[in-house]
């Protein structure tokens, strides 16, 4: 089967806190990331890592976020969400009509960003690209937020959603009741064993729904989907 690897983001940001809070988020959220604090970087990472959607702050040393955007829109549709602390500056790119994608003003709420980033990529993935994920019997609409199995779905709470979205996204990867906390609960400060309650509602549900082997504990480590039906 084929496997879909998670969005890339390139974070382009010059103050390394922020490009260091925006980057936890997106990996606690799946996301891989590529970070560059100046433009002229962000221009070569942009060529050669080739990001889903880049984060692109306005005022940047080296070569400007206007310019940055400027050579990724003559390169492609590749979605750029702007980052700026100026009200005035959405004004220009709007004004100019510079084809970003969306825009988020400093100082920023990083769930929201993150928000922000997937309401972009559900708009301008093509459908088919990204798809659904068809793992262990599962199908899994990450634009939905729904699983299916044969054609049923599954009464999912959103941490359990999460939860189960994650574990799918790498089959066979032991994941940490830390890491799954950070996916499935991203806000909250809920202790590890909370995770523990939403895998074993989410292996109910699925056993419910004729999924039994799917979701692995591995002892002293966490725990794991396996897509046995794929072997
Ligand atoms: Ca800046």
């Amino acid at each position: 089967m084929t496997h879909h690897p998670s969005p890339l983001v390139l974070v382009v940001e010059d103050e390394p806190n922020l490009s260091e809070v925006l980057e936890a988020y997106l990996r606690r959220e799946g996301f891989r990331t590529e970070r560059a604090a100046n433009g002229e970087s962000a221009l070569r990472l942009f060529r050669a890592a080739k990001p889903d959607l880049i984060l692109l702050d306005v005022m940047l040393p080296k070569v400007d976020g206007f310019e940055v955007l400027r050579q990724v829109r003559g390169a492609g549709n590749t979605p750029v969400i702007m980052v700026t602390a100026r009200v005035e500056d959405i004004d220009r790119l709007v004004g100019l009509r510079m084809g970003a994608d969306d825009y988020v003003v400093k100082p920023f709420n990083p769930p929201e960003v993150i928000e922000r980033v997937k309401a972009v990529l559900r708009r301008t993935r093509p459908t088919d690209a990204e798809g659904s994920l068809k793992v262990a019997g599962l199908e899994i609409d990450p634009r939905g937020m729904e699983v299916t199995v044969a054609g049923r779905p599954l009464e999912l709470t959103l941490s359990e959603y999460r939860l189960l979205e994650h574990l799918a996204r790498h089959p066979g990867h032991v994941f940490s009741r830390a890491e799954l906390l950070a996916a499935c609960l991203p806000d909250s400060d809920a202790l590890e064993r909370t995770v523990d309650a939403h895998v074993n509602s989410v292996r109910r549900k699925l056993a419910a729904a004729g999924v039994t082997d799917a979701l692995d504990t591995v002892r002293g480590a966490g725990y794991r989907l396996m897509d046995r039906a794929a072997g």
